[in-house]
């Protein structure tokens, strides 16, 4: 029971092309994206551990972070402030020793 239906007229005559399906019934056309469009599940991001991370949580980091070309390095150990997550592969947005990073979720810990 899959059968793209048209959303016009709710017929399943319909003609699938490359990018788009056509209706047989009523001729209507539509994107074939369009039917994937839900929004995306909650992103889990999750520490190296596999704990799941949220915002407001605090992290520690569990190796040397070495930032700026290696003119700032965060030791293994050091707290952050509560943490931000974010898009990217740097999930992790946060505070430490009073310096903004992004972080990798798999580089920390939670706290
Ligand atoms: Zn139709």
């Amino acid at each position: 029971m899959s059968k793209t239906a048209c959303p016009m007229c709710e017929m399943t005559d319909v003609l699938e092309h490359a990018d788009r399906y056509e209706c047989v019934t009523c001729g209507h056309e539509w994107e074939r994206e369009a039917a994937a469009a839900a929004p995306d599940a909650p992103r889990v991001v999750k520490d190296a551990h596999g704990n799941v991370l949220a915002d407001g949580d605090c992290v520690v980091l569990i190796k040397d972070l070495k930032l700026g070309g290696g003119n700032q390095v965060f030791k293994g150990g050091t707290k952050s402030k509560p943490i931000r997550l974010v898009d990217g592969d740097h999930e992790v947005d946060c505070k430490v020793e009073g310096m903004a990073i992004k972080l990798k979720a798999c580089f920390v810990k939670k706290a």
